[in-house]
């Protein structure tokens, strides 16, 4: 157990295929410049079978330690055992801050680690920065996007959050970089090996949402699940993933997957385009911290244009279709 708590702790997201994700870099990327500046080690965590031939890329990343924690219960993600992990790899290494990707395995573990750990946890972070004293200030969206609010963990250690991915930047990749390779011996018993992955549905999204630097959004708007083929064609010509309103999933026009808001993905693209979205808080909590947002509405009151970098005005049947053939136009 750590006497007293410095330098930062990543946790490193695997792919089932064990391929790092994008979050891990960019994690990396801020985590080197709060360690230069809390004065500490910037240390990664990664987990399951082969995780030690993964750790090497971890280095030109910028991690100057990497943990390597394998065992039979973490040879697929489980929350009950990753989460067990991770604590008590952070108990025995004591990091000040600790981070994870705001994602779906990241959220899932994130929660349960830091009840294991008795910290808090600031979700969903979009800015990190370390204070004159020490102290990790963490920006999280709040209000559907309209407010950025400033948290900090009052006294419990690690300061804790998981962060969205595609905010933070990573560094370049310096190949000479190298580092230390810690193996840790994690204490996991039957009671821990609780949930069975019985099977694995692959998303059919083309582009990842979560990743994507292009959503095509289509809500109720469409007026029917014929209509996100509109969405769908837009979407392929912008090399964009697809995204939806609730009330478009919940009509069974579009699988959960899609679902931006609150109850769906998070998402940070470079270019939104929301098509028959009214706007609701729900909605912006997902999207509002895309750099461009372009709203196609009906509706000249539709509070979507509050936030929208660009305005439609117009019906997106007639605006949609413009659109995809003046991008294949220029394309050609
Ligand atoms: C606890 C909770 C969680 C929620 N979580 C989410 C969430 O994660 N994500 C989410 O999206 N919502 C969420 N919601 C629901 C949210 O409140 C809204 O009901 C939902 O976002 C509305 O979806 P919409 O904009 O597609 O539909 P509507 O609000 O019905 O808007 C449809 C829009 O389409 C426009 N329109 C109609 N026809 C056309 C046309 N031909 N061309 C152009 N524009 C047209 C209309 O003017 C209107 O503005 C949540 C709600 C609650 C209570």
């Amino acid at each position: 157990m750590a006497d007293e708590y410095k330098g930062i702790l990543i946790y490193i997201e695997r792919r089932r295929d064990g391929a790092i994700t994008p979050v891990g870099a960019e994690l990396l990327g801020k985590g080197r410049e709060l360690a230069d500046k809390l004065g500490g080690e910037l240390a990664a965590a990664i987990f399951g079978p082969g995780a030690g031939d993964a750790a090497a890329e971890l280095f030109p990343m910028g991690a100057d330690k990497v943990y390597v924690v394998d065992h039979d219960m973490l040879k697929e993600f489980r929350p009950r055992p990753y989460a067990k992990a991770l604590a008590q790899l952070a108990q025995e290494v004591g990091p000040a801050v600790l981070l994870a990707g705001a994602t779906t395995q990241g959220r899932d573990l994130a929660g349960a680690a830091a009840t294991y750990l008795k910290t808090g946890l600031t979700a969903d972070c979009v800015g990190l920065e370390i204070d004159d004293a020490g102290v990790l200030k963490q920006t999280r969206v709040s209000c559907g996007g309209r407010v950025m609010s400033e948290w900090v963990t009052a006294e419990a250690r690690p300061q804790f959050a998981t962060v969205r991915p595609k905010i933070m930047k990573p560094l370049e990749r310096d190949a000479g970089r190298t580092g230390e390779t810690v193996a840790f011996n994690v204490n996991l018993t039957a009671d821990d090996d609780v949930g069975e992955v019985v099977s694995f549905l692959e998303a059919t999204e083309t582009v990842n949402l979560g990743e994507a630097d292009i959503i095509v959004s289509g809500g109720r708007g469409l007026g029917n699940p014929e209509g996100f083929g509109v969405i769908k064609e837009l979407a392929e010509c912008l090399g964009a993933a697809v995204g939806a309103s609730r009330a478009a999933v919940d009509a069974g026009w579009i699988e959960y997957a899609s679902q931006v808001g609150q109850t769906g993905r998070t998402v940070s693209p470079k270019l939104y385009i929301a098509c028959g979205i009214s706007g609701a808080v729900q909605h912006l909590a997902g999207m509002g911290t895309a750099d461009v947002i372009i709203a196609i509405n009906k509706d000249e009151e539709a509070p979507i244009f509050k936030i929208a970098t660009y305005g439609i005005v117009g019906d997106l049947y007639e605006v949609v279709p413009v659109l995809i053939e003046e991008i294949k136009n220029r394309r050609s």
